[in-house]
């Protein structure tokens, strides 16, 4: 993938981590006051991801989404993004835009669905 669209997909990608963490911050307000309402930087997300009080109090759907991006973030570092997990194929760009933490192709993700229906993934 090209720098620019990883640079997209980051900024995308970077935003939607923070508004994760901004929802979870005003969800923690009024229980911690140490200096958590700020919206984080990127360089505070590791710690925030060992921060398990915090990520208790986070639902569960959006702790999973949260996880996905930042997979999908540690991808763009080491230049794995955007390339389907089971099969190695670049993901359609279409697919990743609208859904940027997407690890497997469209044909491999329908693939997998059908098993999981089948109960053998
Ligand atoms: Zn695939």
């Amino acid at each position: 993938m090209k720098p620019e669209k990883l640079a997209y997909f980051k900024k995308i990608l970077t935003n939607q981590l923070k508004e994760l963490l901004d929802e979870a911050h005003k969800t923690l307000s009024g229980l911690t006051q140490e200096g958590k309402e700020n919206v984080p930087d990127l360089a505070d997300l590791a710690t925030l991801e060992t921060d398990q009080a915090l990520l208790l109090r986070i639902r569960d759907r959006e702790r999973k989404l949260i996880s996905k991006i930042q997979e999908a973030l540690k991808k763009i570092e080491n230049g794995t993004y955007g390339i389907c997990e089971r099969c190695g194929k670049e993901i359609d760009e279409e697919r990743l835009k609208a859904r940027p933490v997407a690890s497997y192709c469209a044909e491999c993700k329908r693939k997998l669905e059908a098993l999981e229906k089948l109960g053998k993934y």
